[in-house]
């Protein structure tokens, strides 16, 4: 979506961000501006580390506007629905929250629609209009990250299973003591190489 009130060094970003995330979501083109302007604030920093508040779309800005990603364990995830984000410097634990807000928001009638949740709305069409509006609906404020640093965890082997889990979840991993089940086996499948690696032999 090209939009000349949009910074041309953004553009690569949306266009990145729309084949990563599969669309150009509201939620992404947010996320691509919330990042911007959480990285200027910070300014030059070696190693930034990111807390992202939500579970959607927004981390998906983070892991292609940084080297933060869920997997290398530099980006924090809360699951709190907000459209929030925080990038610090991972050794002084000083950095920048930014965030969308309500009021700002409430000068744009469409946004203010699809933010609240009232009703359906057409994406694309709030997609475009947050890619013209870029910061206008940001804030943001100086913090401290408090949150504990992750500790180096020793695992064990669970007694029903027998795969390895966290020693602190105890004996049972989290799946056999029922505290955390996401499936029941339908099926027991052998896996030899050639079936792994068909192209070789
Ligand atoms: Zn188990």
């Amino acid at each position: 979506m090209e939009n000349p009130n949009c910074p041309k060094y953004l553009q690569p970003h949306l266009e990145r961000g729309a084949e990563f995330h599969g669309y150009l979501s509201p939620g992404l083109v947010i996320g691509i501006f919330m990042v911007d302007l959480a990285k200027e604030l910070l300014g030059p920093c070696d190693l930034i580390d990111a807390v992202v508040e939500t579970r959607s779309c927004v981390p998906d800005a983070i892991q292609l506007m940084t080297s933060c990603t869920y997997g290398n364990g530099w980006m924090a995830t809360k699951d709190w629905d907000k459209m929030a984000l925080t990038l610090y410097d991972k050794e002084a634990r000083e950095g920048v929250r930014v965030f969308v807000d309500l009021d700002k928001v409430k000068k744009y009638p469409l946004v203010h629609q699809w933010y609240m949740k009232f009703g359906d709305v057409d994406k694309d069409e709030v997609s475009r209009q947050l890619i013209d509006i870029g910061r206008d609906i940001l804030s943001w404020q100086r913090v401290r990250v408090t949150h504990p640093r992750k500790a180096k965890r020793a695992f064990v082997v669970c007694s029903s299973c027998g795969e390895t889990h966290p020693a602190s979840d105890g004996e049972l991993c989290q799946r056999c003591s029922g505290s955390d089940d996401y499936y029941e086996i339908t099926d027991k499948g052998m896996v030899a190489r050639q079936q792994v690696w068909p192209m070789v032999k």
